[in-house]
């Protein structure tokens, strides 16, 4: 079955599902929704505006219909519900009227809209149904929303029969549903308890991939066949020494596990974790400088082309003397051609880009050492191809996620850690605030008081996942706000994710050359963005983050030896976020937010900052993702593993390190 058999699924619709990376019918119902809304009985006393509701109750009056034209209209009526009186509205549903006598028992499904006490609603049931309604909600786009998705994978399902995909052995183990039923509960859930048994299923085998892949690269790994390179500690210290400033004791212990794994025949596979600011970055450069003293090239490979830039310039800045290439997508066919050129021929000593790097049709002359940089944006599968280059480069990834040295140990078990625990000297801790949205005049004075010092901010815009429309209709109200504010005495600029990557570019580099004073965002600018003028963030509803995120989003002030500010606004949660205003360590925060959302979080809404996974947590799964990693293991091992039936496993295990 394609996408266009399904029943009334038009070119367009398919374009706008192919822009959300659905081509097929396997990716539509692969396509899971994020989070869940629920809606139970509803007390009406303790509603609020915009809340989701169902409710029963009595027809008081006869319903008054208003017709737009021939296909639009809108009804209108007061319903009873035993203790309150609120008006009802729906539209296009006029054909109901017959049927809604007064004193007819109904339930009114819609949102509460309380300038108008009233309900909009979206459907109307006769009789009382005690039930909970369960509405999946999926990544939407400008073009096509929830619901659209909703629909159309509804209509798509019934005519599939979708197998199972775990080992018999397992499946047994854990006495899972099987996946045909998975699939359609999380799609179309019935109740609770179904929907958890389905999650459950779809998160473990998804864990379970991983895992797999994970065991696989450590298996495989040989430890003694790495390059030796013939380097003086004396060299390095003699860099270090003309640093402009000192190394942290854990910045020179990592430089001194890497150089060990440069010069030993050890094949270095190591993850260099360290909260934002920590410094990782020079510890990547002198890593690149010893493997280039070596004689090989070396490839530093960032998730943004921002971040890229950001790099190349500050290495060229620092080296000269190398010749530094920067490879990224923006680069205009013949700019590409040349840099491959240099690469391939092997003038170039070190190569700076994005993904790029690691494109099929990038030779390298001698690659000696790749390094990426926020390791977390990059998934397992690109893991595996960074080590085939039919080369057997040395291999440093970096990461500003913190993470709890057991997880960080199940997630990259494959790898040595290093981690950057200790701040540079002189920074300050960043002050931390929590206020509510009625407080935002204190708000506005704080942000004035950095203006008038002539230092920079940077403000998050509310963010609502599910919706791109209103989230850049939030960016736009919030621009309006703030011009109002501070028009008169600074430059304002915006950044979403609907800009093109040059257009994003263009504003950082205004904002970085202070010509832009407050920069609105939604968090494009979470990613390693270093703008040391700036001593102020303020993050609009910030519970919709986790705390690790928000730790991240923090970490983009504080980088001078100035006072700095983080404005966290919230009207929810506040407690959980009172956290980040007693501790500025990164991994105290992530211990935090692991244990503050350790298990019931089931229909939480995904937080940002996370590992990649489609429908797993690593923090509320943990336990789950131990079970897969020890179970895959043992899979790998057993005669099933090379049985006929499970061949996609192992087609998944070559493409992981196969290039891209
Ligand atoms: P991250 O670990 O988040 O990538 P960066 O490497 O961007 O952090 O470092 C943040 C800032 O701190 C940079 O401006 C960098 O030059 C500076 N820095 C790094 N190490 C030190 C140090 N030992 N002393 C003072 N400043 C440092
Ligand atoms: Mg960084």
């Amino acid at each position: 079955m394609q996408l266009q058999d399904i029943k009334g699924l038009g070119t367009t619709t398919i374009k706008y599902l192919n822009e959300l990376g659905i081509y097929n019918v396997t990716d539509l119902i692969n396509y899971y929704p994020f989070r869940y809304e629920i809606i139970e009985n509803t007390d009406l006393k303790t509603i609020q505006d915009g809340d989701k509701i169902i409710v029963g109750g009595i027809v008081e009056n006869i319903p008054s219909v208003f017709h737009f034209n021939r296909k639009l209209n809108k009804m209108s009526f007061h319903l009873n519900t035993g203790d309150f009186i609120t008006n009802v509205t729906i539209f296009n549903r006029a054909f109901l009227k017959i049927k809604l006598k007064i004193g007819t028992t109904i339930t009114v499904i819609g949102k509460y809209d309380q300038k108008h006490n009233s309900i909009i609603a979206s459907d109307i049931k006769f009789g009382l149904i005690d039930k909970t309604l369960i509405e999946p909600i999926y990544h939407s786009s400008f073009k096509i929303s929830s619901n659209k998705i909703s629909k159309i994978i509804k209509s798509a399902l019934p005519n599939i029969h979708i197998n199972n995909y775990l080992p018999q052995s397992i499946i047994q183990k854990y006495h899972f549903i099987d996946r045909n039923t998975a699939i359609k509960t999380v799609h179309i859930p019935k109740d609770k308890t179904t929907l958890t048994n389905a999650l459950k299923l779809l998160k473990y085998e998804e864990l379970f991939t991983f895992m797999l892949k994970i065991n696989n690269l450590k298996n495989n790994q040989k430890h003694d066949n790495g390059l030796t390179r013939n380097v003086s500690s004396e060299q390095v210290k003699k860099l270090i020494q003309t640093l402009p400033f000192e190394l942290t004791k854990d910045q020179i212990k990592a430089v001194t596990d890497i150089y060990k794994d440069l010069t030993t025949s050890k094949r270095m596979n190591r993850l260099l974790q360290g909260d934002v600011g920590s410094g990782k970055t020079i510890v990547s450069f002198i890593s690149l400088y010893i493997n280039y003293l070596g004689g090989y090239q070396g490839a530093l490979m960032a998730p943004t082309e921002i971040l890229a830039t950001q790099h190349y310039t500050n290495f060229v800045k620092m080296f000269p003397e190398l010749k530094v290439v920067l490879l990224t997508g923006r680069l205009k066919a013949k700019e590409k051609k040349e840099a491959k050129a240099q690469i391939e021929n092997g003038t170039a000593d070190i190569i700076i880009g994005t993904h790029a790097l690691i494109s099929n049709d990038v030779t390298y002359h001698n690659l000696g050492l790749v390094i990426t940089d926020e390791q977390h944006r990059f998934g397992v599968n690109q893991r595996g191809n960074l080590k085939n280059k039919g080369l057997t480069p040395d291999i440093l990834y970096m990461s500003a996620t913190p993470i709890p040295r057991t997880y960080a140990l199940t997630l990259y078990g494959d790898m040595d850690i290093s981690s950057i625990r200790t701040m540079p000297n002189g920074r300050k801790p960043v002050k931390t605030y929590v206020k509510t949205n009625k407080e935002i005049k204190d708000v506005l004075y704080m942000m004035l008081d950095q203006i008038k010092n002539h230092h920079q901010i940077y403000v998050v815009a509310p963010l609502i996942e599910e919706s791109d429309k209103i989230d850049l209709e939030n960016i736009y109200q919030l621009e309006e706000k703030m011009q109002k504010a501070f028009g008169k005495i600074c430059h304002i600029g915006i950044m979403h994710g609907k800009m093109s990557d040059e257009e994003k570019q263009n504003v950082m580099e205004q904002f970085k050359q202070n010509k832009i004073q407050i920069l609105i965002s939604t968090t494009v600018i979470e990613v390693g963005v270093d703008v040391p003028g700036a001593t102020m963030i303020v993050i609009f509803d910030s519970y919709r983050f986790g705390l690790s995120a928000l730790h991240q989003l923090r970490g983009r002030v504080g980088r001078n030896n100035l006072e700095s500010y983080c404005i966290l606004i919230s009207d929810k949660e506040t407690k959980r976020l009172d956290i980040l205003t007693k501790t500025n360590d990164g991994f105290k925060v992530s211990e935090e937010d692991f244990k503050l959302r350790g298990g019931g979080d089931l229909f939480g809404i995904r937080q940002s900052g996370d590992m990649n996974f489609k429908i797993a947590d690593i923090k509320t799964d943990y336990d789950l993702m131990l079970k897969a990693k020890e179970d895959s293991q043992s899979f790998l091992q057993s005669p099933e593993y090379n049985q006929p039936e499970y061949q996609y496993f192992q087609k998944q295990m070559n493409e992981s390190t196969n290039l891209d």
